[in-house]
């Protein structure tokens, strides 16, 4: 094939309507010389059968934001690229069967009307006036959102392809990629049965295939996608003539009905209807070798199993009797990719230098603008205009294995249109990282979490206390736990506490040049020998992509230790940062930490140990614990006097034994969320992500831009500087109701939302619930009222002083 492209800047793996977009917004970005490759025909995959439904109800801020990009985009993409789309702004209602679901809609709305869309709750009678054929007898309310709607996935892949096209780039259809080489400077070739291409960048955009294609990738630092892939259907009905007499006289659709507490949605589709289940006993597929995944399953379906969806379409036919008046005509029968957690893999592969994932969508139809519009701002630019942390691939590390995936998938498929609650722990897919102490941990009352695949405790029960996940059902602050987590904090008050912390991020950073690599990378300064730092890195917009703790052990020899879930993305930003002969090495999972801390820690730790105790705040040593040889950091995240206490898994049963022996009393991860919010402690990918700049989180004290080194991000924060910020980072104290402030509730001064909340919850020590978040810099002054809305009620709010509202002098962590 003569015009066959041999080089290319980037080469999209996939043309469904991921990779579509994809290549559409590069080209829109100026990047024309890419290419697509497509081993059947465009939309072969998941896409062709796709029911088409385009929501963009999200509790998630970057999922609202992408899918209401897409909503936004298709509206517009018919005239953009002249080519002729069927997409019908229905507006759906969502029906709510109780009280806490209207919560979480209330939410919702208020989230989505920051973002610009008019979503409306109604009651059932007014849902009934819009779509008359509804039974509302048992409903307790209805959201409304006006820019849901349907398209036509083919068409719409086929008008991006379009779109590409004409901007220059490539698509080349039935050739499929069949490996990558990647070479010493970076770059890549594809193969093909056609030939190879030669290009800076690959994107894994093969859908329910990804698995295959990240395989490839292995040499090069990658690892097995984890992802599995489900069954679901959708039937659909007849024609039914009230339908169609509707849809004539009001001159539109009905709008689509997602009774969420059922777990189904239901569209007219012509003069009929499209019913979609998420069953709870859902099907996986091509999980063993009695069900082998086939080399190409393209357009291709399953025989339609209606008996395992027998239950929602009956209970859909209550709702709606009208449908029980007519046949079903086909039913479509399709695989589906699902990460453990339901969401695409979208962004930087982990491990590998310049590849990239956008695959594994389950609402890929939904989805595939806004990731398109990601994928460009992520290849193109380094970064994106939302931070999309909650479907990067980093998030997931090396605990995924296959029946971890295929359990928490089918757990995510089951419960599709559960609530998250703030206290709920999905319960598939548990025990995957043990601490060394785990045992012991257990038989404390320790109620665990997952953090990075690790259990951790996030309270302590005692006997008697209900641990069962059906009392996680709330939105409230109060439950089961909220009296221990309130003992726990007081305990740390006034006494010691202690807490395992298993999966704590660790990195060895060591080498010649190590010291002055790391000021070229961070953007404060770096500690003296004996002492540590928190040190931040930005991206080229200033924005805050990571911070650490650094601990300076020589001259050239740094520990940065993160967050559990930062591993990954830690991992790659100091990998890719350091030159030869400096290392990095990955030291988390041969190491635990206990964090012993409270104002009785010294005397406490003074029977135990041989270190001096006498060192100040954020000093370290190597010593003896319990007769064990241990690392002591002089740092507490609870705020109170304290150590980290680091050993060898082997070592830390016996401190911990030691520890607890000599009066140390067990606490969770809740319990130091608390205590971290009175201190305005930041968390990670909540109050710090890339949706802000370092001064924007008032984190100008680690900025240091007298410093010779160009380290990233350093002008755009110099000019930010000169310009003034636009938003900061403010603690408020909220007259809360039954719930603290969840991540992105609105902040209102009067009628206009101001901002938004970046983490709440309830202060123990100082008895208040707070709220952590970013408001416009004018309205950042101490003292200024504000409005915190929680679940759809608007809280009374004081903007505080620019210190911790606990021990706000710090002296009781340098005691
Ligand atoms: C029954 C059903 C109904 C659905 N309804 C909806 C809905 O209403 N709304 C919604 O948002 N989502 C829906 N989905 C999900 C949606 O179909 C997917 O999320 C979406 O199509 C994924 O698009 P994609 O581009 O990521 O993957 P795909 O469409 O699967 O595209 C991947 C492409 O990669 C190609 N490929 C694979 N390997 C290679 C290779 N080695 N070389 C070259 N090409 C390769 C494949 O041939 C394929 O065309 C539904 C799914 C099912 C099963």
């Amino acid at each position: 094939m003569s015009d066959f492209p041999t080089k290319a800047r980037v080469v999209v793996i996939g043309g469904g309507v991921v990779g579509a977009s994809t290549l559409y917004h590069l080209g829109l970005k100026g990047w024309t010389d890419c290419v697509l490759l497509e081993k059947n025909e465009l939309t072969a995959g998941s896409t062709w059968h796709a029911a088409g439904n385009v929501p963009t109800f999200s509790t998630s801020w970057s999922i609202m934001n992408m899918q209401r990009y897409s909503t936004e985009l298709y509206a517009r993409l018919e005239d953009e690229v002249d080519y002729p789309m069927t997409y019908h702004q229905t507006g759906s209602i969502r029906l709510a069967h109780t009280a806490e679901r209207m919560q979480e809609f209330e939410r919702a709305c208020s989230m989505g009307r920051y973002q610009g869309i008019e979503m409306e709750i109604w009651t059932p009678e007014e849902a009934k006036a819009q779509y008359p054929f509804l039974e509302i007898h048992d409903l307790v309310g209805v959201l409304f959102d006006p820019s849901d709607g349907d398209i036509d996935p083919a068409q719409l892949t086929q008008a991006l392809a379009k779109g590409a096209r004409d901007m220059g780039q490539r698509i080349i259809r039935f050739c499929p990629a069949t490996g990558v080489t990647q070479h010493d400077d970076d770059t890549w070739t594809v193969h093909t049965g056609k030939g190879d291409i030669a290009c800076d960048i690959v994107v894994n955009a093969a859908g329910y295939y990804a698995q295959r294609v990240g395989e490839w990738f292995k040499p090069y630092g990658g690892r097995t996608v984890p992802m599995m892939v489900m069954s679901h259907q959708y039937l659909l009905t007849e024609q039914i003539p009230e339908v169609e007499t509707w849809t004539k006289e009001n001159g539109k659709k009905l709008p689509l009905i997602r009774d969420v507490d059922v777990s189904y949605y239901l569209r007219q589709e012509k003069g009929g209807y499209n019913l979609g289940p998420y069953e709870p006993s859902c099907r996986a597929h091509w999980t063993d070798v009695s069900d082998p995944m086939p080399d190409d399953f393209s357009f291709q379906l399953w025989q339609d199993d209606l008996d395992r969806i027998e239950d929602i379409v009956t209970d859909a036919m209550e709702r709606v009797p009208l449908m029980a008046t007519s046949g079903v005509s086909s039913v479509i029968n399709g695989p589906i990719p699902y990460a453990p957690d339901g969401l695409p893999l979208m962004g930087p592969m982990p491990g590998v230098k310049n590849a990239f994932e956008a695959c594994v969508f389950t609402f890929g139809i939904a989805q595939g603008g806004g990731a398109g519009k990601c994928m460009a701002e992520w290849i193109v630019d380094g970064s994106t205009e939302w931070d999309m942390w909650a479907v990067d691939p980093r998030r997931y590390t090396d605990y995924t294995d296959h029946d971890y995936c295929v359990a928490k998938g089918m757990e995510t498929y089951g419960n599709e249109y559960a609530m998250h609650f703030p206290h709920h722990e999905w319960p598939a897919g548990r025990d995957q990282k043990l601490s060394p102490v785990h045992d012991r941990v257990i038989a404390n009352g320790g109620v665990m979490g997952v953090y990075n695949g690790w259990e951790r405790a996030n309270w302590y029960a005692k006997d008697g206390d209900d641990t069962s996940l059906e009392a996680t059902h709330t939105w409230n602050r109060s439950g089961p736990w909220q009296h221990r987590v309130k003992e726990e904090c007081e305990a740390v008050r006034d006494g010691v506490g202690v807490l395992d912390l298993p999966g704590f991020s660790r990195f060895m950073v060591k080498g010649e040049g190590a010291a002055e690599t790391l000021r070229g990378l961070v953007t404060g300064g770096l500690p003296k020998v004996g002492r540590m730092n928190l040190v931040y890195i930005a991206n080229a917009q200033g924005r805050i992509l990571t911070e650490m703790s650094c601990i300076r052990m020589g001259d050239d020899e740094f520990l940065m230790i993160t967050a559990a879930t930062a591993q990954w993305h830690d991992r790659d930003i100091l990998m890719g940062a350091m030159p030869a002969p400096v290392t990095v090495e990955d030291v988390t999972t041969t190491r635990d930490t206990l964090i012993v801390t409270g104002p009785k820690s010294r005397d406490l730790m003074a029977g135990l140990t041989d270190a001096d105790l006498s060192t100040g705040w954020l000093t370290h040593q190597a010593a003896t614990v319990a007769g064990q040889p241990a690392y002591l950091i002089r740092v507490s995240f609870a705020g109170e006097l304290g150590w980290e206490i680091h050993a060898l898994n082997d070592h830390m049963p016996a401190i911990y034994d030691a520890v607890t022996a000599a009066g140390a009393k067990p606490f969770g991860m809740w319990a130091l969320n608390a205590l971290r919010l009175e201190k305005g402690y930041r968390a990670w990918k909540g109050d710090l992500s890339t949706d802000y700049s370092l001064l924007e989180g008032g984190l100008e004290r680690f900025v240091k831009l007298d410093k010779p080194q160009d380290f990233p991000g350093k002008a755009a924060i110099l000019a930010e500087k000169q310009q003034g910020v636009k938003k900061r980072f403010v603690t408020l104290v909220v007259d809360a109701g039954d719930a603290d402030a969840p991540y992105m509730s609105c902040i209102w001064s009067g009628d206009e939302i101001v901002g938004e909340t970046t983490s709440g919850g309830w202060g123990y020590r100082v008895n208040a619930s707070i709220a952590l978040g970013m408001v416009r810099a004018d309205m950042a002054t101490p003292g200024t009222k504000l409005e915190v809305e929680i679940y759809g009620q608007k809280c009374k709010a004081v903007v505080q002083e620019d210190q911790p509202l606990w021990d706000p002098e710090n002296d009781r962590i340098r005691a």
